[in-house]
């Protein structure tokens, strides 16, 4: 349902306007602009977010280019986040940990580094109370997405069971998780199914982080034995397109508390947002803007 926060008037550009962004190659289907100008709109705030372009071998001077154009901040997304690293003056701890940046704050010309994707991953759960430390959480997945997991998930306290397709790749990141001081996590082989079943029915958060279930396979199911799936785990899925994935579906049948991607990614670009304006934004909106965005026919 629309609230009147959704259909205030943007503040006309003028020469006040400050500029925040996103450098993406492609960019043109990120739906952090409607995202974020929602949020603008709704606060009244004299702000535009734009989508920019940036190729690969231009992410250094664009990068710097940010401080004379007196943008705020841009997010980053793909090829960019790892790209981006030797041209910042600082890194947050959480950008240090994953080895990747999503947002970048303009300070008195200097380029700060975050890494917003851990933070908004956890948020959602943590405002509704839920509590991780000492018990057991399983992540499926060993991309950028599972670092910024893991690396959360350590800091709250849990014991992380990872499982990749790929073993070597779950290993390189236990590893950083070690060389980090965070913790030990286990490794587990995706093909020892009855280790996998064990280690599922010992936890009480499950976090989906690989591509599978991602449209057009929307019928697909990750590789874990669904029967594990109990009515005190909670399932989170990263997938964010579709918003409901199969992988959900049958969480649900199964009586799991479930959270989808959506949440994620709106929180995501919440604390980004509160970086740069010092507000924390209406994620309500942001998601309703996300939702919408999802839905829409897609230009080519
Ligand atoms: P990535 O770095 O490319 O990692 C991909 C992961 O998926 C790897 O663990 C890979 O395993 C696994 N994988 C891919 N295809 C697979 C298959 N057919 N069977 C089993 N495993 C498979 O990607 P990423 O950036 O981490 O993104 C992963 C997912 O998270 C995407 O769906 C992305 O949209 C989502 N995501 C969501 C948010 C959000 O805000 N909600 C943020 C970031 C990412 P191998 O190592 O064996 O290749």
């Amino acid at each position: 349902m629309q609230s009147n926060k959704d259909t205030q008037i943007a503040p006309p550009l003028s020469g006040s306007t400050k500029v925040v962004g996103v450098f993406g190659y492609p960019v043109a289907h990120s739906l952090s602009p409607a995202m974020h100008n929602a949020a603008f709109t709704a606060l009244g705030l004299n702000y535009i977010y734009v989508p920019f372009p940036v190729p690969p071998e231009r992410i250094g001077v664009a990068i710097q280019s940010l401080a004379s154009l007196g943008v705020v901040g841009v997010n980053l997304t793909i090829p960019h986040k790892e790209l981006v690293l030797p041209y910042i003056d600082e890194l947050t701890q959480e950008a240090k940990d994953i080895q990747a940046v999503n947002t970048v704050h303009v300070v008195d010309g200097r380029l700060i580094g975050d890494n917003t994707d851990g933070r908004g991953f956890w948020e959602p759960l943590r405002e509704q109370g839920f509590s991780i430390a000492g018990e057991t959480a399983f992540v499926l997945g060993a991309g950028g997405a599972a670092r910024s997991v893991v690396f959360r998930l350590m800091r709250e306290g849990a014991k992380v069971v990872l499982v990749n397709r790929t073993r070597e790749r779950a290993e390189r990141l236990a590893q950083d998780v070690a060389n980090a001081g965070v913790g030990e996590i286990a490794v587990i082989s995706a093909d020892d199914a009855e280790a996998v079943e064990r280690a599922l029915r010992r936890s009480k958060l499950f976090v989906q982080t690989t591509k599978v279930g991602m449209r057009p396979d929307i019928g697909a199911l990750p590789e874990i034995p669904i029967s594990a799936l109990h009515s005190d785990l909670t399932v989170y899925d990263l997938v964010y397109n579709p918003v409901k994935t199969r992988l959900l579906e049958e969480a649900e049948a199964r009586g799991c508390d479930t959270m989808t991607g959506v949440k994620m990614l709106v929180y995501q670009g919440a604390i980004a947002f509160q970086r740069w304006t010092g507000v924390f934004p209406p994620t309500d909106v942001m998601e309703r803007a996300v939702l919408k965005g999802l839905n829409a026919p897609k230009e080519e």
